[in-house]
């Protein structure tokens, strides 16, 4: 099998040749067909997130079929499609787990980071942790889902049920929410870098009621907002934009530092919080909402072999929606 391997962070991936995983009890060996490139991926191939397994082939978003079965694996069969996200294994007893917070689950795996991922024409997965996926999705369209939703969609849900919702950070993540909260019903204020008009026509065009820069004021107060851009200073700038009782949900798992403000600027019961991973009921709930709401992914395609130019491309902010690799 081939794949893309950090050997150590603030370095290129390189191509390698390696032996084909073998699954072991309760795994599955997946042959890839697509994986999304996540901000996060970035940030454990930049050494921004602490202790990846290295070396370690990035990538959390895989689409693949099923090429082998691990002893005990029941419910899957060799050709099925599945979608293998960021979480991908959890302990099942600590504090955490038995609450049902998996997602903050004392001693994960995570996929890509503290295990092998899917930049790769291979890789293996804890098989109770891996997903079908709607059809009317392809492979590469399907990429996108398994991080970009299904933490956006954790990220959606705990910002409430208000109708004036703000998106900051017009990425694969938001370009994905945004158009379920325009399906149901909300009005999205999309939130990008000062000048980046082509990231603004973009939102409009799924339906964003209003874009604008960071730096700007909306056209009217939010009930809630959604940090996707890993800047700290949007967090201010967030929390002067939504109304009494407001609430500000960081959605990634690392930002800059978030500089001091003031306290009259989280007062008045307005909430800032951040999502850590996702739950399997997250998923359930979110690749089910997928197809009824009608969204489409944008997806940009990259061969396996140029993944370093896609992370550039994502690092520069030179993509719309999402880059997919392909094998
Ligand atoms: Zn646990
Ligand atoms: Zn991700």
């Amino acid at each position: 099998m081939r794949a893309m391997v950090l050997d150590r962070p603030g370095q290129p991936l390189v191509m390698s040749e390696r032996p084909m995983p073998q699954p072991g009890p309760g795994e599955i060996l997946v042959a890839v067909s697509a994986c999304g490139v996540c901000r996060t991926d970035l940030h454990v191939v930049d050494g921004e997130l602490p202790h990846p397994k290295l070396p370690i082939v990035p990538g959390h978003e895989v689409v693949g079929r099923v090429a082998a079965l691990g002893a005990g694996v029941a419910g899957l069969a060799t050709g099925e499609r599945v979608g293998i996200p960021w979480l991908g294994a959890t302990c099942g007893h600590c504090p955490y787990c038995r609450a049902g917070r998996e997602n903050l689950c004392d001693t994960p795996l995570f996929t890509g980071y503290t295990r092998d991922g899917g930049y790769a024409t291979h890789t293996v997965a804890d098989a109770r942790y891996c997903f079908a996926l709607p059809e009317g999705f392809d492979d590469a369209a399907a990429a996108p889902l398994l991080c970009a939703g299904l933490i956006g969609w954790r990220s959606y849900r705990m910002a409430g049920e208000g109708a004036a919702l703000g998106i900051y950070g017009f990425g694969a993540a938001a370009h994905i929410l945004a158009q379920v909260a325009v399906w149901q019903g909300r009005r999205v204020h999309a939130f990008t870098r000062a000048g980046d008009g082509a990231a603004q026509a973009f939102a409009r065009s799924l339906g964003a009621a209003w874009a604008g820069g960071s730096d700007e004021t909306p056209p009217e107060p939010l009930d809630a907002a959604i940090i996707f851009a890993p800047v700290g200073a949007l967090v201010p700038a967030a929390l002067r934009a939504v109304k009494k009782g407001g609430r500000v949900v960081c959605g990634g798992i690392h930002m800059s530092d978030i500089p001091s403000f003031p306290y009259a600027i989280l007062w008045e019961e307005r909430q800032v919080m951040s999502v850590a991973n996702l739950t399997r009921a997250d998923a359930r709930e979110f690749l089910a909402i997928a197809p009824q709401s009608g969204l489409k992914t944008a997806v940009v395609r990259y061969p396996l072999e140029r993944a370093n130019a896609a992370l550039d491309d994502l690092r520069s902010g030179r993509l719309q929606g999402a880059a997919v690799l392909f094998v």
